[in-house]
């Protein structure tokens, strides 16, 4: 196991017991024992979500928190839900994964290149982390960039992950003025990265049409060309 994989692995563990924001604790196990009439049969994974992906990855995908029904019941970032089918898809059609589809931990789903986390590890209440539950949460993203030793591209999922982005790089010495605004398809270099924006793959964005499949693969078709410059 190389040192980079051994140090995401640690991330990875201290992720899944991390139970430092009160409220987001309480939720996440709410939500785990009282679930959805679409999934009361299944066991919920009610705890903080890792993120995942290849480990020599070029990129990095960043979204804002795991979906109370989504990640936060199968415990993987954006598995099993809307956005994710949206997400991986677009990762599957442009080269990054090996199947368009994820629906649980171990569908056999690979990434190639790509990791994916999220600002805040644990579902929020209506998908809205408080400012200090982000800055407590915000290390793990940092740590995990330090130790994606071949990351180039951090593609932030909407204005939460892109404002998550540049806090968790100006952490790592990497602070930029003035700072670079959000868009769909803005990039701005910072540091030794680029960070390139992306509207979220919510169902709210993608069911009115504000992100559609071929706005997406242009992102990630972009994000690669950033990544081998
Ligand atoms: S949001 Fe992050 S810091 Fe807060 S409990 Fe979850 S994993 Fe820990």
């Amino acid at each position: 196991m190389s040192a980079e994989s051994d140090s995401l692995e640690l991330i990875r563990d201290e992720v899944v017991r991390c139970r430092a924001c009160p409220r987001l604790v309480d939720w996440r196990e709410q939500v785990a024992r009282e679930k959805v009439a679409r999934f009361a049969d299944q066991e919920y994974w009610g705890r903080p979500v890792p993120g995942w992906g290849d480990p020599d990855a070029a990129i990095l995908v960043l979204g804002l928190a795991p979906a109370a029904h989504g990640g936060n019941r199968t415990g993987r970032i954006f598995t099993g839900d809307r956005s994710g089918d949206f997400l991986f898809a677009s990762l599957h059609r442009t080269g990054f994964a090996n199947q368009p589809t994820s629906v649980s931990r171990d569908d056999g789903l690979r990434l190639q290149e790509v990791y994916v986390a999220a600002v805040n590890r644990c579902a929020p209440p209506g998908n809205k982390p408080t400012p200090e539950e982000r800055d407590r949460c915000l290390p793990y993203l940092e740590r995990e960039i330090g130790a994606l030793q071949d990351l180039r591209v951090v593609v932030s999922l909407g204005a939460f992950a892109w404002d998550g982005a540049l806090r968790a790089l100006a952490a790592l010495g990497h602070a930029v003025k003035p700072r670079p605004r959000f868009g769909h398809l803005a990039d701005a270099a910072v540091g030794p990265f680029t960070l390139l924006g992306c509207f979220h793959p919510s169902q709210q964005n993608t069911f009115t049409g504000k992100l559609t499949e071929p706005m997406l693969d242009e992102v990630f078709d972009r994000a690669r060309e950033l990544a081998r410059r």
